[in-house]
């Protein structure tokens, strides 16, 4: 694996590459990788020929500077995970190589990038992390990207920037990886007390209850979103947001549609969790089918 910090030097690694006739897949991060970052760089090594991980901790999409501050860093261990996965690039630009002066353009990806996620960090955060994935989409011009359903509002938000800038890249979707107990793996998760550790795993016992009440039938909204509340309420975590959600436009859902997302944010101790389920409404079964009186009934297969 080598390291590449210059976007110059990156734009000619691809077009090599792609003169050489092999397929070219990104992986955008922010480093610190647990087995979340895993899953997408070997999606991504089974899918592609060359396999580029961008690794930049975008100021441009915290809005709070303390966590900025505190993001987990180590380019070395980052490096070392990468390359055994056999991944071919670390593409690991400073700062000022990805916002040198002068720099004053921003993207915007209105009504979805402006709710829950883009409500509770502000405006700036996805405007933050689109103008930096359009940049590495042009920088890399990669076949494929692979982002991860952790970050569902971004996956929705990005598919919409990609459509409406004719950015070609297609982009994959890799499920959540999580703990053995249901806690999604995220970065920030170092940051969690022992305690805070045990109860944060209501987040994801939050959207199991939503799951189990919408497979028994529940199909009103508020009630879903009650009993979710509830489990959080056992471990006395209180949600910036827990919403049903229709996974792409990120409308609310007054009442359980086919496809849904339960999407929830929380504080545990000062560590800022996210997660979401997407939760399909079972099809109701067939109805029986009449038959005339004396006809023997074909059982449903
Ligand atoms: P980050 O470094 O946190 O910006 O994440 C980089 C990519 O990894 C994003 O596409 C995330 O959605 C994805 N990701 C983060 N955590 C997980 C996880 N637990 N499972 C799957 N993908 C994840």
């Amino acid at each position: 694996m080598i390291t590449i910090r210059d976007k110059a030097q990156m734009r000619a690694h691809v077009a090599a590459a792609r003169a050489a006739g092999r397929s070219v897949g990104l992986v955008p991060t922010m480093g610190a990788f647990h087995a979340g970052h895993h899953a997408l760089m070997r999606a991504a090594r089974e899918a592609c020929d060359e396999v580029v991980v961008s690794l930049f901790v975008n100021p441009a999409q915290f809005n709070e500077t303390s966590d900025l501050a505190a993001y987990p860093r180590d380019e070395a261990r980052d490096a070392a995970e990468a390359a055994e996965l056999g991944v071919d690039v670390l593409f690991a630009p400073s700062a000022e190589e990805v916002y040198p002066p002068g720099f004053a353009t921003s993207v915007r990806v209105e009504g979805l990038g402006d709710v829950l996620e883009g409500a509770e960090r502000g405006p700036g955060h996805f405007i933050g992390v689109c103008t930096v994935v359009a940049k590495l989409l042009n920088v890399v011009a990669p076949d494929v990207a692979f982002f991860g359903q952790k970050d569902a509002q971004q996956v929705a938000v990005l598919r919409r920037m990609a459509a409406d800038l004719d950015i070609p890249a297609r982009l994959e979707v890799v499920p959540t990886v999580r703990e053995p107990d249901g806690l999604a793996m995220s970065s920030r998760n170092v940051h969690l007390s022992p305690d805070e550790r045990r109860r944060a795993v209501s987040l994801s016992q939050a959207l199991g209850a939503a799951r189990d009440a919408i497979a028994e039938g529940e199909r009103d909204g508020a009630a879903v979103r009650d009993v979710a509340l509830a489990a959080l309420a056992r471990h006395g975590v209180e949600p910036e947001y827990l919403a049903l959600v229709h996974p792409d436009t990120f409308e609310p859902l007054a009442t359980v549609g086919a496809r849904n997302l339960v999407a929830v944010a929380a504080r545990v101790g000062r560590t800022r969790l996210i997660d979401n389920a997407l939760i399909p409404t079972p099809r109701p079964a067939p109805v029986a089918t009449l038959h005339a009186e004396g006809a023997n009934p074909k059982k449903e297969p």
